[in-house]
């Protein structure tokens, strides 16, 4: 199964595909994580990737399919995978369907999280993210056992760089000119499916849950 979450910075793709990921047993790939892991190891794609995300700008389509392609060309991706933050450009999804045609493969699913933009600058000012292992918190509506601390691996908590709500704005923005035409893209191609991200988190999981079943 080939899933795609859609949705504005912060709408909860990253809460819902790992939920999804968990369940279904399928590896959760998220670019954002994956830029994050090379910033941490100061590697030259992280150091050319943090120059856009920290002006909340997308990196080039070049630089991020490449990474995508070579991310889901991996062993554990053959039979499946939950897309998070990837596609982002109608060119993007292009090159992803090209090179699932080429596999004789497709998008199964596109699922949309709804949540409008008043509800975001909340979301993200009160987001908690863990660099070592990718947990993502929120202190108001998934608050960590011990303050500050990842549940999951005991490392430190950070804000995130590009969470600042003059960033968030610039993001919003980007969104609504870059990634929003992908709900259109996906629903033409029949495989679009549409959430109320503005629900408790579980709520939202069991309409994922009753669309993929
Ligand atoms: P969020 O969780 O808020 O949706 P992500 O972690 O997915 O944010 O992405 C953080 C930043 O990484 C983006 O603002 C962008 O700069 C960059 N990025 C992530 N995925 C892509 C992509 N598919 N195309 C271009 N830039 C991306
Ligand atoms: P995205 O990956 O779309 O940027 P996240 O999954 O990181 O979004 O969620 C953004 C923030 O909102 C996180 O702090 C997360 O804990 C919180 N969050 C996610 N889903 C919900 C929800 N349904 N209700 C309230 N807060 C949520
Ligand atoms: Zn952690």
């Amino acid at each position: 199964m080939k899933i795609i979450m859609l949705g504005a910075p912060g709408a909860g793709k990253g809460t819902q595909a790992k939920m999804i990921s968990e369940k279904y047993g399928l590896p959760h790939v998220s670019t954002g994580d994956i830029f994050r892991a090379n910033i941490k190891n100061g590697t030259e794609l992280g150091k050319e990737a943090k120059k856009y995300m920290d002006a909340g700008q997308l990196v080039p389509d070049e630089l991020t399919v490449k990474i995508l392609l070579d991310r889901v060309a991996q062993d554990d991706c053959k039979n499946g995978y939950v897309l998070d933050g990837f596609p982002r450009t109608i060119p993007q999804a292009e090159v992803l369907d090209k090179a699932l045609t080429e596999l004789g493969d497709k998008v199964d699913f596109a699922i949309n999280v709804d949540v409008p933009d008043e509800n975001i600058i909340n979301r993200m000012s009160g987001r908690r993210a863990c660099v070592t292992c990718g947990a993502t918190y929120h202190v108001v509506y998934a608050p960590t056992k011990v303050e500050g601390i990842c549940d999951k691996c005991g490392s430190e908590l950070i804000l995130r760089d590009d969470d600042k709500p003059e960033t968030v704005k610039a993001r919003l923005e980007v969104y609504h000119k870059q990634t929003q035409p992908l709900i259109e893209y996906y629903d033409k191609k029949g495989v679009l499916k549409e959430v109320d991200g503005t629900v408790d988190m579980n709520e939202v999981f069991n309409s994922i849950v009753s669309i993929l079943a």
